[in-house]
């Protein structure tokens, strides 16, 4: 056996209380109620918690750990812990180790400074974490990390885990009572699996520590373009040079310790950008691996020194950074529900649920334009780059014939007789490699799932996860409302189907997102087009998804409003960080460089014409007189953008609409006066790393 044959296998789940280790190490009763537990929600007796936290701390003790950590994910956007140690005193004065049942189960974490949204003042200040049995414990820097959802005390949600968990439930509930409609009687349980592609930047520490942009704000706030960016299109694929493939082997091993299925790596299309991408799994363990794989990241990055950089912009004019949430939901039988399948019937159930899909992003486009909408992912959406801000679905050729069969009564292809007969015609072959072609599109069906390309490089997947399935789940609860009462159900499905397709195509888009006349075209179909954050967070609050989610108990009327204040809030907090990270770095760093530098061209001027009187040194001049005019201009600028930020409006909507219209509107103005700057300023005296420096050097 090769070397790598058994070294993976060796440490992948190493660090990973899983499957294996339980069986190992529970004893057999105990094992079955975890599992019940586990599968169909069956809650654990205190006792089976004992034994099942005396044996994960064993284990953890052989594994070095000396503490144990409720992990959570508050509304943050990252994960949350506080470490106690396994210690506990004995009558010589010494310590045993110790982990109990309660302590596994329930945590009380003194959670006052997480954003609650104002959920907490109108309760008390405590947070309350409780275990996740459904994502594995593990090992982490010597503590027993142990997956948890996070709530107030009255009960609300105060963390992204708890209604992701909400929402999977109810995709298996609905989607279940479709699958009974075509005689699925042994599905016991349906999954929202999910298969989310990182990208990532990664930059030299050096350049990254002369940089207060970066270091406070994660993105560069001024910054000329280098003469060279991505145009030439070598980066993407590219080789991997040496000490970046050092550091992917080295996260690689990371991850897979962690239990983490890193499978694909490689170079993105800017230049220091790169990819990861995971075998997917269900979506609760797959949200807690990404933020563990962004940490890790991050880790392995300051071991090589080097940065690892996941902002969704951090650098103008140059590819932004995504993450691609490849969704499909499929039955504990092992089957994809999104995959077309080769029978009638088979092709009958799955273009039910495309339907589902279908109606339930054009139903919901602005509740799922929202759950991706941050400071950071503005920058992308709509900015020729990323998809547009617009959400449409993209189905391919094939597929789109065989919707417009159905809808009109037409045949799909020449060949083909008749219209198709759902439930009785075998749907034509949808080869998969045309279903991903389109890459400009938000959501494409490829082949048997959905890739949503909107989400942002740093944000937790679960908000967009809690989405789709919950859309979904509404209308498979609707079709499945519908279709129990039928008497024929071919007849009452194909009616359905064309009676779906006929009033919600409009979502459906084959054609190029970045195309300018696709804005307009999508007008004119009614599509929202919420360009900004500030814009497309109303969604939380509006009447029609508050019914969404309470119907489907996702989230509480209460929960909501919450979220829309926290995200808001979120929002001009760093749109605030960010202006008076650049008024500082153009007060403390660019004027007094360029001062410096206009300074140094006076004195050459003054000794050139001491030499000689006559000489004209018209470079000197010009270039004095043009930056001494920048100067002027970027100081009243930055004076004006600190007059604007003693202005903010109280009213949190308000205030968000203030930060982007206006502060963020002249910061745009600072930048690109600055820039203008860099370009004619000597490098010896520009204060910051340029982006040749920063993108190039490795
Ligand atoms: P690419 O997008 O680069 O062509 P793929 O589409 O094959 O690559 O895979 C991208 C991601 O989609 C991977 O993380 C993969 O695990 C995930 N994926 C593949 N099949 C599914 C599925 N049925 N459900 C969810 N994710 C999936
Ligand atoms: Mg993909």
């Amino acid at each position: 056996m090769s070397e790598a044959s058994s070294f993976v296998p060796s440490i992948f789940g190493s660090m990973v209380f899983n499957e294996t280790v339980m069986k190992e190490r529970l004893p057999k009763d105990t094992y079955k109620a975890l599992k019940k537990c586990k599968d169909e929600g069956i809650p654990l007796d205190m006792s089976v918690a004992t034994v099942i936290a005396n044996a994960m701390k064993d284990w953890a003790l052989e594994k070095g750990a000396t503490h144990y950590t409720h992990w959570f994910q508050p509304m943050t956007g990252v994960t949350a812990e506080k470490h106690d140690s396994f210690i506990s005193p004995t009558d010589g004065g010494g310590v045993i180790m110790e982990f109990s049942g309660k302590e596994l189960v329930r945590g009380e974490p003194d959670a006052s400074s997480f954003p609650s949204g104002g959920l907490r003042a109108t309760f008390e200040a405590r947070g309350y974490t409780a275990w996740d049995p459904t994502s594995y414990a593990f090992i982490k820097d010597g503590s027993l990390y142990i997956p948890t959802v996070f709530f107030s005390y009255g009960g609300e949600a105060l963390d992204k885990k708890t209604p992701l968990l909400r929402s999977m439930d109810e995709l298996s509930k609905q989607a279940l009572r479709v699958l009974r409609l075509f005689g699925d009687t042994t599905t016991k349980k349906v999954t929202a699996s999910i298969g989310p592609e990182q990208e990532y930047f990664l930059i030299d520490k050096k350049t990254y520590e002369q940089r207060e942009d970066l270091i406070m704000t994660g993105r560069t706030l001024f910054g000329a373009k280098p003469p060279k960016g991505q145009e030439m299109d070598d980066h993407y694929f590219g080789t991997l040079k040496p000490r970046i493939a050092a550091y992917m082997k080295d996260l690689d091993e990371e991850l897979w310790k962690l239990g983490i299925l890193a499978k694909t790596k490689h170079n993105e299309v800017a230049p220091a950008q790169h990819e990861l991408a995971p075998i997917f799994s269900d979506a609760n363990t797959a949200a807690d691996h990404n933020q563990l794989t962004m940490e890790i990241m991050k880790k392995v990055a300051a071991k090589h020194g080097l940065v690892c950089l996941l902002h969704e912009k951090p650098f103008a004019g140059v590819n932004g950074s995504g993450k691609h949430d490849n969704w499909s939901i499929s039955t504990d039988t092992g089957r994809n529900l999104l995959d077309p399948g080769k029978t009638p019937r088979d092709n009958a159930q799955f273009l039910l649920f495309l339907a589902a899909v279908i109606k339930g992003v054009d139903d919901y486009q602005e509740m799922l334009r929202c759950t991706v909408a941050s400071a950071g992912n503005d920058h992308r959406l709509g900015a020729n780059e990323a998809p547009p801000a617009v959400i449409s679905i993209f189905l391919g050729d094939e597929l789109n014939a065989v919707l417009e069969s159905i809808e009109r009564g037409t045949a799909y292809h020449e060949k083909a007789q008749s219209a198709l007969e759902v439930g009785v015609d075998a749907l034509p072959h949808i080869s998969q490699d045309t279903t991903d072609r389109n890459r400009t599109s938000p959501l494409a069906f490829t082949g048997n799932k959905f890739e949503f390309r909107m989400l942002g490089s740093e944000q937790s997947i679960s908000g967009p996860n809690i989405a789709l399935n919950t859309i979904v789940a509404e209308e498979l609860c609707q079709f499945a409302d519908k279709l129990e009462k039928s008497k024929n159900f071919n007849k009452d499905l194909q009616a359905l189907l064309q009676k779906t397709i006929k009033e919600h195509k409009r979502i459906i888009f084959n054609g190029n997102g970045y195309d300018e006349s696709w804005l307009a075209e999508a007008e004119e179909r009614g599509l929202a087009n919420l360009k900004n954050t500030p814009e497309a967070m109303r969604a939380y609050i509006s009447p029609k998804n508050i019914k969404l989610f309470t119907k489907h108990n996702i989230y509480t009327e209460t929960e909501m409003k919450a979220r829309y204040e926290i995200h808001l809030e979120s929002y001009s907090k760093v749109i605030n960080i960010e202006a008076q990270t650049m008024a500082d770095m153009v007060k403390r760093d660019i004027l007094p460089a360029v001062s410096s530098y206009m300074e140094s061209i006076s004195s050459a001027v003054l000794n050139k014409k001491a030499v000689c009187k006559d000489l004209p040194c018209i470079a000197e001049t010009e270039t004095l007189k043009k930056l001494s005019g920048l100067s002027d201009s970027l100081y009243l600028k930055c004076a004006e953008l600190e007059t604007a930020l003693v202005k903010i409006p109280k009213d949190a909507q308000k205030a968000a609409l203030y930060y982007h219209d206006t502060v963020f509107a002249l910061m745009q103005e600072m930048r690109a006066i600055a820039d203008e700057m860099e370009t004619m300023t000597s490098a010896e005296y520009w204060p910051y790393p340029s982006y040749g420096e920063m993108l190039f050097n490795i």
